[in-house]
């Protein structure tokens, strides 16, 4: 099929589903073609991308010796003029000591790394159709979404291994800082392997001729290995749970040096445990997101679900104990307010899982994707009845029901309500259990000016009136 040939739209509408979603058998427009093509420098262009791949593992670096060595403080040289020695002795000797990639940490995550691709591979799950991809004529891939199987397999393997003593859980924090340079060593490589594929086998898609930002942004949309779709293990088989695996281990290690377990390290476990349980639960909703049907697999997203989101969105974690370590006692706080920063985990958890599968299992059902699962927890009002909508010139569905009638963004605010619940919950006296929560503000402002633009231009008058019926974006009556 030619690509003209794309054009008029003609979105093959069937009857409603029992839940008055009309299904469309969808073709990709001209202009879905073109929204798809269309390279845009987006994060500062090439000049953006370069900084951040070289900024960010600095950043990781210079959080880790201040979190490892500082108490969470800040630092930095108190004579400006002797910044090179201060680099040298303050971040470099310790990088040298604390965070050199040792055999045991090569072993221990890219055994993990290793281990979750073996599982994507071979447990069971259920087969869902993704969206139809511009780039390939309409086409929809199709997604082997055994993450929760494979996430019950991990917990009880390493649950035996930690209780068996053959892998004692509560020692991965104690080489926080190795297992991180191998975390770091391996987005760099894994980014590098997908993107030299990509180009070797001319499977390239919306590239701008700078080799830098084609990098940072990648250069094939849905690369595979058999059945493994590379994007979509790494942005929920690795980074998750690994976040987990570390905020369990601080856990663990506090009840191993102190013999109890206080309430901000039960919370934190409790807020990765819900992150990643909500990740593989609703796996079958993500290939009609927005990271799969539209981001490249580059480095963008391979360094920051293989390294960033792991070993940075743990800060909380890490603080606790290191500061219980050097101060001989643990964070505690009134029960008034742990109360108040669990209850508003657990409302941010609830709008983030309902918000998402809302507008995904709406998505679903139009894509003739819906499958009923019932993996745990299954919140009420996760699946709209009889939901409303804007039915647009493109073919598309908005929906205007439920928590998506209510802000444009409600599942962002959701995310955002957790990630500073995630700081709360350490108190006030460093910056670092906050770096999450402002870093996903910035990430998520920047995401809502990408999409909504892209939106903008795929549905022209329907969006004007989406946004007339919906007006707010994060919370009503505020922004
Ligand atoms: P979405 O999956 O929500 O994708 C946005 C797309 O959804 C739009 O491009 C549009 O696609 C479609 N859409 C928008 N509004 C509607 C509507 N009312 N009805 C139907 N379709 C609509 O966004 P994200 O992938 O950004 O976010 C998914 C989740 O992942 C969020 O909870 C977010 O917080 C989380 N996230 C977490 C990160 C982290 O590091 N912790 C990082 C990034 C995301 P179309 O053009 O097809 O209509």
């Amino acid at each position: 099929m030619s690509r003209d040939s794309l054009e008029p739209p003609k979105q093959q509408q069937s009857a409603p589903n029992k839940n008055g979603v009309p299904r469309f058998t969808q073709r990709v427009t001209k202009l879905d073609v073109q929204l798809d093509n269309q390279v845009k420098y987006e994060f500062g262009g090439p000049a953006g991308a370069t900084a951040m791949m070289l900024g960010f593992p600095c950043l990781m670096y210079y959080f880790w010796v201040c979190l490892e060595f500082h108490q969470g403080k800040l630092i930095y040289p108190s004579d400006v003029s002797q910044w090179k020695s201060w680099l040298v002795l303050e971040i470099w000797e310790k990088i040298k000591v604390g965070a050199f990639p040792s055999t045991w940490a090569i072993q221990v995550y890219m055994g993990y790394v290793l281990f979750s691709f073996v599982l994507a591979l071979v447990m069971p799950g259920p087969v869902v159709e993704g969206l139809p991809i511009p780039s390939l004529n309409g086409k929809k891939l199709k997604y082997l979404c055994n993450g929760l199987s494979s996430w019950y397999l991990t917990l009880v393997v390493s649950c035996v291994c930690h209780v068996t003593g053959v892998f004692r859980l509560s020692k991965l924090i104690d080489h926080f800082g190795e297992l991180m340079t191998v975390a770091i060593i391996w987005g760099f490589t894994m980014s590098t392997m997908v993107y030299v594929a990509s180009i070797a086998m001319k499977d390239t898609h919306r590239m701008s001729g700078d080799f830098l930002y084609d990098y940072f942004m990648g250069a094939c949309l849905n690369p595979r290995i058999g059945k493994v779709d590379l994007k979509m293990w790494a942005e929920i088989r690795v980074p998750w749970p690994v976040l987990f695996y570390l905020s369990l281990s601080c856990l663990l290690n506090q009840y191993e040096t102190y013999g109890e377990i206080t309430p901000p390290a039960f919370f934190m476990v409790l807020a990765h445990f819900l992150y990643v349980n909500a990740c593989q639960k609703g796996e079958e909703c993500i290939p009609t997101s927005w990271d799969i049907f539209y981001e490249k697999d580059g480095f963008m997203l391979i360094f920051w679900n293989m390294a960033g989101v792991p070993f940075t969105y743990c800060y909380s974690s890490i603080y606790l104990i290191k500061y219980q370590l050097t101060t001989g006692h643990a964070i505690a706080h009134s029960w008034v307010f742990n109360t108040a920063v669990f209850s508003l985990l657990l409302f941010g958890y609830y709008i983030f899982d309902t918000g998402n599968s809302q507008k995904n299992r709406f998505r679903m059902e139009q894509n003739g994707s819906f499958i009923v699962r019932n993996a745990f927890p299954q919140l009420p009002w996760g699946h709209i009845k009889n939901p409303s909508f804007i039915r647009t010139k493109h073919g598309n569905l908005l929906l205007t029901s439920g928590w998506w009638g209510i802000a444009r963004k409600p599942h962002y605010t959701a995310d955002l309500m957790m990630s500073i619940s995630w700081g709360l919950i350490t108190g006030f006296s460093s910056f670092l259990p906050y770096f999450y929560f402002c870093f996903f503000l910035f990430v998520l402002v920047h995401r809502v000016s990408r999409d909504m633009e892209r939106c903008a231009n795929k549905y022209g008058q329907d969006w004007v009136e989406y946004c007339r019926r919906v007006p707010y974006i994060f919370i009503p009556y505020v922004f």
